[in-house]
């Protein structure tokens, strides 16, 4: 920060709230379970809890609200982020959204369990939605509770840093506050609830607008307020393009579509799966959001998904997030229609994003593999080749890629296959499968590449200097989140700001925390919560 800027206290935050201000609010402002119509929001205050304790905080989205650390950690900043006190600016709201649950259209979902509270304006003149996830019902919290348990808010909390650090667009957390309240879950669905410690996690975005907004008022019929919300999103977020008609409407959808092709683009680099791609945690801006029973690919595996309760279809597998993404663009295209009224040109960003991935995707592993550009001819076969090797034998994906680095290119080829695949060995989950056919078609492809990198203008250490800025060292593996969780579960948070710090610095070598950038451990590979995620949070 420099000198000109002032350190603010909660109490120096200026809210500017927009979308209460300009959108159709709803006007009933009890806190009762209902549907809501030509409406984009319905206010409430988040409910009162004995004993906010604030756990952690990211600095760095402090930092974006132009917060100091005494500010932070002030008891006032515990009450404020528990959902205890609204203060004054602030103008507490839930959002009316729909959305398609995996592939089937869900009617009215809103904000059942995220209230915001308002918009802060920090001093470069951003606006910053503050929104608590966990403080308690609102109209749209259906048969549920409005609550958040420490687990997912810990999963929550520390995911969202950890994605933007790698530089993956997302939603951020500012803060992780335990409430002091008992929340009864039922974490596997088997009919044994348990009550377990409440938190709330604040979290912070230029908007949390998702593909559902749009979707409910089209479903619905309500063309006004569509178009009303559709002006207000281009006006706030998407101002470079223009004053909102029919054109920009246009550009706007296609932004929306390059946007999350490069949010996709990025999931697939980092080894990230969603879990539950609906089209209510879509996004409008391409940020990742909703961070549920997501999880890392450990072995490279693209059919592997968290989720439980996606386990049978395998709709939001890892490999899989690229047409889904696009099948949820073709769902808000379908919601806009009303403003278009001609499906030619929204296909036209359809197909663009088909293209814009397929290229993008191509560039990105290009760069994991460390050639300065994409040679069609000659790279195009060995990444759709490396997609086969990684699958012969469980291979952990992040280890892989950053020890790819270590191939030497300069030296005299490796006299065996030993040598060649030395540096890679921390990869591999069963060493002792690397032999006959397997071993050969790694080799095989080792060999090519390194042929292939012979033709690089850059020596070995200035290529490995550009793969680890893509290639992360550090990744919020399941297992380490877990054993965060459990440590947190008794009271000591020491894990959670550890990780917090370790993975503020993904692609640098750490190596007092070399133990957090190996493989999984065996004990890890069926526990529920380091492979299998459930929705229960
Ligand atoms: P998700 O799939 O987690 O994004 O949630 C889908 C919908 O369920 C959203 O409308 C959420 O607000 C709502 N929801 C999830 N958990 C709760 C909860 N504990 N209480 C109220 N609403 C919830
Ligand atoms: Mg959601």
């Amino acid at each position: 920060m420099n000198s000109q800027q002032t350190i603010k206290n909660l109490h120096d935050l200026e809210f500017d709230n927009q979308f209460t201000r300009e959108m159709p609010a709803d006007p009933e402002t009890e806190n009762f379970r209902r549907q809501v119509s030509q409406a984009c929001y319905s206010r409430v205050i988040p409910t009162k809890v004995s004993q906010p304790q604030l756990v952690s905080y990211s600095k760095e989205v402090a930092d974006l609200l132009d917060l100091s650390t005494a500010a932070v950690e002030s008891a006032e900043f515990a009450e404020v982020f528990a959902g205890n006190q609204v203060l004054e600016g602030m103008d507490p709201f839930a959002m009316c959204y729909g959305g398609h649950q995996f592939g089937n259209w869900a009617g009215q979902l809103g904000d059942g369990r995220a209230i915001n509270l308002g918009e802060v304006r920090n001093q470069k003149g951003e606006h910053w939605t503050l929104q608590l996830k966990g403080a308690g019902p609102t109209p749209y919290s259906r048969t549920a509770d409005g609550l958040a348990v420490l687990r997912s808010s810990v999963r929550e909390f520390l995911c969202s840093e950890a994605m933007y650090h790698l530089g993956v667009p997302t939603t951020r957390a500012l803060s992780l506050v335990l409430t002091g309240e008992q929340v009864l879950r039922d974490m596997f669905y088997d009919g044994n609830p348990e009550h377990e410690p409440g938190a709330v996690v604040c979290r912070v975005a230029p908007s949390f607008l998702r593909f559902g907004n749009y979707q409910i008022f089209a479903s619905r019929g309500e063309i006004e307020p569509l178009h009303k919300l559709v002006d207000y999103t281009i006006r706030t977020d998407f101002p470079e393009l223009g004053e909102p008609g029919r054109e920009v409407y246009l550009r706007w959808f296609e932004e929306v579509c390059r946007r999350t092709a490069d949010m996709i683009i990025h999931w697939m680099r980092v080894g990230f799966v969603h879990g539950v791609m609906n089209t209510d945690n879509m996004s409008i801006l391409g940020l990742t959001i909703d961070y549920g029973p997501y999880g890392w690919l450990e072995d490279y595996d693209p059919n592997w998904t968290p989720n439980t309760t996606d386990a049978a279809g395998r709709r939001y597998r890892f490999g899989n997030q690229p047409q889904i993404a696009l099948w949820n663009l073709v769902q808000l295209a379908n919601a806009i229609f009303p403003l278009i009224e001609d499906a030619e040109p929204l296909q036209k960003s359809l197909d663009e994003y088909v293209d814009g991935f397929e290229q993008g995707f191509q560039q990105m592993m290009a760069e994991k593999l460390g050639f300065s550009s994409l040679q069609r001819d000659t790279d195009l076969p060995l990444i759709e080749e490396l997609q086969q090797v990684l699958q012969l034998v469980e291979t952990d994906m992040t280890i892989f890629f950053r020890r790819l680095a270590l191939l030497k290119a300069e030296c005299e080829p490796a006299s065996d296959a030993a040598e060649l695949l030395a540096p890679l060995m921390d990869a591999y989950y069963d060493p002792a499968k690397l032999t006959g056919d397997v071993r050969t078609k790694i080799t095989d492809w080792l060999e090519r590449y390194l042929n292939r990198l012979r033709e690089e203008q850059a020596s070995d250490a200035v290529r490995r200097e550009r793969m680890n800025r893509v290639n992360p060292k550090y990744v919020l593996r399941n297992y380490l989140a877990q054993l965060a969780i459990d440590k947190a579960a008794e009271g000591d948070f020491s894990l959670v700001n550890e990780l917090l710090e370790l993975l503020r610095r993904p692609y640098d070598e750490q190596p007092e925390q070399e133990e957090y950038a190996g493989k999984r451990p065996e004990w890890a590979r069926n526990r529920p919560g380091c492979s299998m995620l459930s929705c229960s949070s």
